[in-house]
């Protein structure tokens, strides 16, 4: 066993003796999770532990609890913006997945979704209360606190235009509601990217349109990524952000990097802006390769490719 710096005995112990100690408290723990199975590009090592709160009340108690003792954690949605290391994760990893992805409809043209609910899912639930705004997220394989903390977005729309507010814990475990003029939402950044804070719920006001409106909408869209995207390969999605006034795929393209791989990791024949898990990449083949493409577009054009995926280092 990996010599891990936090006491994975005691953490799960703790953990343990908390459920059932109230109704309330209410959540899944995992030992030893190898983290490829938790990240879109397959990739990763191991991590200790892994807790899956499923109400806010667990959240909150399992937030504050590692803070208190600073215990390093990580928050995972879908992990499909995430390259984990192939040491694995040294701390806690908090999931919020499915078990914390209530959907309910709170106005006639507001949603509210909880940090574990798909994108997918909340936008089949605007639909099917005939309420449109969402239909670009249809297709991004996030949830809603990935989705939030930042700034997704695609085809001309983004978070940021549907957002009404954000509720979400801070370190000590209190709660805080954010309009959407105090979320700071930018080019794929929110105040959660600098916070720490963690997203419970976000609130999204839509407004009503024909249902075959909507769906004719989220089909094209989804059809465009299907004709677009490497989606038979594992990747995280575009792998940097656009430069201003660039496209980083028509970059790494004009310089010849096409196909370029390390290891098991490529640049997407389909699409460069995607780089992919060909098969068996492995964490250090994706950094290697991210590395190559950054000097030679550096190098060739002068632009600096900024990473849009979260490398997360085994340690701090
Ligand atoms: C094939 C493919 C296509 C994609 N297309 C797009 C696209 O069109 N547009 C786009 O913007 N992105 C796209 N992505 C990237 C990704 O899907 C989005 O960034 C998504 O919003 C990430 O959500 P997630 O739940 O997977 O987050 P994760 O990858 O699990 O986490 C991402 C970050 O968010 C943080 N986080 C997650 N949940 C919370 C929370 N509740 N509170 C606080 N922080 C949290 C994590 O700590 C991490 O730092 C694509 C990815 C893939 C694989």
């Amino acid at each position: 066993m990996k010599n891990y710096k936090c006491n994975v005995d005691s953490l799960y112990e703790h953990f343990s003796s908390l459920l059932g100690t109230n109704e309330k408290i209410a959540f899944e723990i995992k030992r030893f999770v190898n983290l490829s199975s938790y990240s879109t590009f397959h990739v990763g090592g191991e991590c200790p532990l892994m807790l899956l709160p499923t109400n806010s009340e667990s959240l909150t108690l399992i937030i504050s609890y590692l803070n208190e003792k600073h215990i390093r954690y990580l928050i995972l949605g879908n992990g499909s913006n995430i390259l984990f290391d192939d040491e694995g994760y040294d701390g806690v990893i908090v999931l919020l997945g499915k078990s914390f992805g209530k959907i309910e409809l709170i106005d006639e043209d507001v949603i509210r979704a909880y940090a574990g609910a798909q994108l997918v899912t909340v936008c089949n639930t605007a639909l099917s209360e005939s309420l449109s705004g969402l239909e670009f997220a249809y297709g991004i394989p996030g949830t809603v606190g990935g989705a939030v903390f930042m700034n997704a977005g695609a085809y001309g729309g983004e978070m940021k235009d549907v957002v009404l507010s954000v509720t979400a814990i801070d370190d000590n475990g209190c709660l805080h509601t954010y309009k959407a003029d105090e979320l700071d939402m930018g080019y794929r950044h929110s105040r959660f990217s600098d916070s720490g804070e963690v997203v419970i719920y976000a609130d999204f006001k839509l407004y009503k349109d024909e249902k075959l409106d909507i769906q004719n909408r989220m089909n094209d869209f989804m059809t465009r990524r299907k004709e677009k995207q490497p989606l038979s390969f594992p990747s995280a999605g575009s792998t940097f952000k656009r430069p201003e006034g660039q496209f980083a795929g028509k970059l790494i393209q004009d310089c010849g990097l096409r196909g370029a791989s390390v290891g098991g990791a490529q640049v997407s024949e389909k699409h460069c802006g995607f780089i992919i898990n060909k098969g068996g990449a492995t964490s250090a083949d994706v950094k290697s390769l991210i590395k190559k493409v950054q000097d030679t577009v550096l190098s060739q054009t002068g632009f600096m490719l900024e990473c849009e995926v979260r490398i997360i280092p085994f340690r701090e």
